[in-house]
């Protein structure tokens, strides 16, 4: 029950939840109270959970936060607290939210036409169909402004080519927002626009990328583009250069925040349990001093990522959210949330290797979850460009 505090929730951050962000939150609790048996089965099996994914539609878990005609209103805080509540239960969903919602159906809202939005908007958010984001290439991740996919203009439309990879959703989904070159004069050799590729368009494959140990009921997949013909219309008309790509990314790192305190509180509460039912030397392992200073250290992190999340949660409801502050949020949190996930790991002796335990798979899956949407690395010259007024991406 979401009315009582959390045990995590040292300093009560979550006391003042608004009602209807309170409901929204106990909704997902009972989603993942729902999911919970299988989830390490599912993880083990990499099987994509089509029909939690379609329940979470239902229930109104994939939104993000995005608005637009017809759309559930979810505030900042409540997409917050369900990325957070998702990921503490299936780090793999939490990633789909993600995906669908903070990528895919925010893209459409934000750079869409009106017809767009109309034909997908509902359908994303309700998970009818899955969408997919394809920005990254096997050549481009960090610098993905390079990308070389192309879009031509012939007397028909675009014909696109190029290749894409880890976009989740690129395969057994209805769309994939291709990101692509079209030609003219800027310093890259063409601005970059977003083209609506329907999957079964000729020319359009996908495969699943196979031996991936984080995150493994979310499939990633590489996408080759092979003269794929779309109409003229298939193109975003709000989405005019790589800066319109961005305004999508940055809306989504606060989330990958919120997902890396869901983790990092599924690994805190495992290892607390853990430590007060193992005995060693004739006592449990959370009457020792220096278990103790290390569920300390971990709660301190949580309480950290608790308050950076909130605060942002509340800069974003009032419209005052920089984007350079998700940043921070992101290169906090998911520091943090490896770093408890790793005390977890090691308290829990060999246990803490086995699925059962719960925290190996949030271990791993966290080490994804610090790659995708700007590594901590692309965080940092972000936040140390503001600080300083270099770029050092030149
Ligand atoms: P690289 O850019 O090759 O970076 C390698 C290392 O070099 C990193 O540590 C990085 O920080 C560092 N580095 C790079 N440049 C610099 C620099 N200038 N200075 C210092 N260090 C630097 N992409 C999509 O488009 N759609 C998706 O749906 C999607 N889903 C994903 C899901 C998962 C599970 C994962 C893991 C990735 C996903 N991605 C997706 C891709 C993701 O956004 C990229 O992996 C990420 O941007 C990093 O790019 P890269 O992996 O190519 O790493």
């Amino acid at each position: 029950d979401v009315s009582e505090p959390l045990d995590t929730d040292f300093y009560r951050v979550f006391d003042d939840i608004p009602t209807a962000d309170r409901e929204v939150w106990q909704r997902a609790r009972g989603f993942v109270e729902e999911i919970w048996p299988t989830v390490n089965e599912a993880w083990e099996n990499a099987d994509y959970p089509l029909e939690r994914v379609r329940r979470m539609g239902e229930l109104g878990l994939l939104n993000d936060g995005v608005s637009g005609d017809g759309l559930r209103t979810l505030s900042p805080l409540g997409a917050g607290l369900v990325t957070m509540e998702v990921s503490r239960g299936d780090g793999s969903l939490g990633t789909i939210i993600a995906i669908q919602g903070g990528l895919a159906l925010r893209t459409i809202a934000l750079h869409g036409s009106p017809e767009q939005k109309a034909k997908w908007l509902v359908p994303v958010e309700r998970a009818e169909v899955l969408a997919a984001f394809a920005l990254t290439e096997p050549l481009h991740g960090s610098d993905s402004v390079a990308l070389e996919t192309t879009a031509v203009p012939d007397a028909d439309g675009w014909v696109i080519n190029g290749t894409k990879k880890w976009i989740g959703h690129g395969l057994g989904g209805a769309v994939t927002i291709v990101w692509a070159r079209v030609p003219s004069a800027d310093k890259h050799g063409g601005s970059v626009r977003g083209f609506l590729v329907p999957q079964d368009t000729p020319g359009y494959s996908a495969e699943v990328l196979t031996g991936k140990v984080a995150l493994r009921s979310v499939h990633q997949t590489r996408i080759t583009l092979e003269n794929v013909r779309v109409p003229a219309d298939a193109v975003l008309p709000g989405a005019q250069s790589f800066n319109d790509t961005s305004t999508v990314l940055y809306a989504t790192r606060l989330g990958v925040a919120w997902s890396a305190l869901g983790h990092a509180i599924a690994c805190y509460e495992a290892a607390l349990n853990y430590a007060t039912q193992r005995v060693q030397f004739g006592r449990p392992l959370a009457q020792s001093q220096l278990v103790q200073e290390r569920l300390t250290k971990m709660l301190s992190d949580v309480t950290s990522m608790q308050l950076h999340c909130m605060h942002l949660a509340k800069l974003d409801e009032r419209g005052e959210l920089d984007p350079v502050m998700a940043s921070m949020a992101k290169y906090t949190c998911t520091r943090k949330a490896r770093s408890v996930a790793a005390i977890a790991r090691d308290m829990m002796g060999a246990n803490g290797v086995l699925l059962e335990n719960h925290v190996i798979r949030h271990l791993v899956d966290m080490e994804a979850v610090h790659t995708y949407e700007g590594t901590e690395s692309i965080q940092a010259l972000l936040i140390g460009r503001r600080i300083t007024g270099e770029s050092a991406f030149k």
